[in-house]
């Protein structure tokens, strides 16, 4: 059988990034005849959902077909690599979707897996882990390095010389303050930072931070 491409995940974030996908898919030479469906560990059988057929991940796998590709399309960065480990033991790809509008500059690198949406900007010089997903009008500016399992929320403004640790998830409209080549911003492992925050200094690995400037929020 020919190639077949699926999003996982048939929720908020994969049915936005289903479009991203198609254009993907659009922009690959010589696959007219692949097809693309939604995965979703919910399902017990098939169904349609936005016109794809969505099915859980015991029949996707049962599909014959040497070439199976998958962009993860879940926000959840835990989730994300337990279904990038379990695809890895079964000799799935992991697939990299960016939109007709995403803008990638020179001397970038990104890691399998990635979701950079409409809008998305990555300027020169960053390097990017695994499983990388930046949601609608985010950007990444010189620079920077970001982890494994790393998440954007819309209109993230992520400024240049900033280092970001695997899993840290980045809310709506944060803007992280840029660092210096010697003493770049750091966020840490698996850190939060709340919507619409303005990090102006490092936050620690696992913080949560919130507010303008980006405080640690009280629990
Ligand atoms: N999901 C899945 N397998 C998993 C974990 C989650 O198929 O191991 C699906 C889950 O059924 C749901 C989607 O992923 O449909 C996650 O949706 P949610 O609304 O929680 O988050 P988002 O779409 O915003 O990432």
């Amino acid at each position: 059988m020919s190639k077949i491409f699926a999003v996982y995940g048939a929720s908020g974030c994969g049915r936005s990034l289903m479009p991203v996908a198609v254009e993907q898919l659009q922009r690959l030479d010589g696959d007219a005849d692949s097809q693309i469906v939604f995965i979703d560990d919910a399902l017990d059988e098939d169904t349609n959902v936005n016109g794809y057929t969505a099915m859980n991940y015991e029949k996707f796998k049962s599909i014959h077909s040497d070439d199976k590709f998958v962009l993860i399309a879940i926000a959840n960065s835990s989730i994300r690599q337990k279904i990038a480990n379990k695809l890895s033991k079964n000799g799935i790809s992991l697939w990299t979707a960016q939109a007709t509008t995403t803008l990638i500059m020179d001397g970038v690198s990104i890691a399998a897996g990635a979701a950079l949406s409409p809008f998305v900007t990555i300027a020169a010089n960053v390097t990017i882990g695994k499983c990388f997903h930046a949601n609608l009008y985010s950007y990444v500016e010189h620079d920077c390095i970001i982890g494994d399992y790393v998440t954007f929320a819309p209109r993230v403004s992520c400024n240049g010389n900033i280092h970001i640790h695997d899993h840290a998830y980045i809310g709506a409209g944060a803007v992280i303050k840029q660092g210096t080549p010697d003493k770049p911003l750091i966020i840490g492992k698996g850190a939060i930072v709340g919507m619409g925050a303005v990090v102006t200094k490092d936050v620690p690995a696992g913080a949560v931070v919130v507010g303008n400037p980006a405080r640690p929020l009280n629990k």
